[in-house]
């Protein structure tokens, strides 16, 4: 782990670096009960954080923990905590939820004793120079099989070794499909594309996040008056359309410059996305 500077609120007080929280007999160490979520702050801005923090409270529930902390409190203790850096360098806004109690005499048990920590750490905002996609052989588990609508730990290790597989073969980063071989999203972020003049981004189906950037994209998009359709999509669909971007709260948007062997260029709608999306933040300031 890179460890630029790092400033993380647990148990009442905020400690520098990277304290330990999980023993052996923690639940979450056994079994992976942990959600987290991801936000930003930029230039001062931390674009739609109330949101983020809404999301890990329900992430929470979908795994059968109890949030210990109101949304509003969350979003109050980021504020505070922020003021450690000095503004030169983005910050990743991390809640996170684990169980610490639960389970009996080796039974894979219901949660309990939930536990709430937030980190905060240095982490700078990546230029959209773009990045290459292939189709993964891995696919997204479907709701009755994974709890797919909590952003939980225990889901990221399947998007991890699409990503690994990917990068063997080349590629920064892999596209995910559903259990049915509709296109879900990348291993990190949602996935749009556009076909002659119309925005299409999968339909949300339980199989991926629903990404706050992504809502926040569609509306924003909407508003500057492009038709944006909500639909399944097909890899062919991505193969031949003329643009195609993604976004997530890491990065935001960024361009898919090569899917498979075929080159594509950063287009007008993308732009457009990420211009308005910036001008979203800033009016929010
Ligand atoms: N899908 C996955 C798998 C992600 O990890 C993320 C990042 N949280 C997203 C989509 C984008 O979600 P958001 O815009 O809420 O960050």
């Amino acid at each position: 782990q890179e460890m630029t500077r790092t400033r993380s609120y647990v148990d009442g007080s905020w400690h520098d670096g990277n304290p330990p929280l999980i023993g052996p007999r923690s639940h979450a160490m056994w079994l992976g009960s942990t959600v987290f979520d991801g936000a930003r702050w930029f230039d001062g801005l931390a674009p739609d954080l109330d949101a983020h923090c809404q999301r890990v409270n329900r992430s929470a529930e979908a795994l059968g923990l109890k949030p210990t902390m109101a949304a509003e409190e969350i979003e109050r203790l980021t504020w505070e905590g922020l003021k450690s850096f000095d503004g030169s360098t983005a910050v990743y806004i991390r809640p996170m939820y684990w169980a610490e109690e639960g389970g009996y005499m080796g039974v894979p048990a219901e949660p309990e004793s939930t536990r709430f920590c937030l980190c905060l750490y240095e982490s700078p905002m990546i230029s959209p120079a773009g990045f290459s996609l292939t189709v993964s052989p891995f696919r997204r588990p479907t709701p009755e099989t994974m709890p797919t609508l909590a952003k939980a730990g225990c889901l990221y290790p399947n998007n991890a070794r699409a990503i690994i597989e990917a990068r063997a073969r080349g590629f920064d980063n892999a596209l995910v499909l559903d259990m049915l071989g509709n296109v879900a999203e990348t291993g990190t972020s949602n996935i749009f594309m556009v076909r002659d003049g119309v925005v299409h981004t999968p339909v949300p189906n339980g199989c991926f996040l629903n990404g706050i950037t992504r809502q926040r994209i569609i509306a924003l998009l909407r508003g500057d008056g492009w038709d944006v359709v909500e639909r399944s999509l097909t890899v062919a669909d991505f193969a031949s359309a003329d643009e195609i971007f993604s976004t997530g709260n890491h990065s935001k948007v960024v361009p898919v410059t090569r899917i498979e062997g075929r080159e594509l260029q950063p287009g007008p709608v993308y732009r457009q996305a990420r211009e308005a999306y910036m001008a979203f933040a800033r009016a929010g300031r």
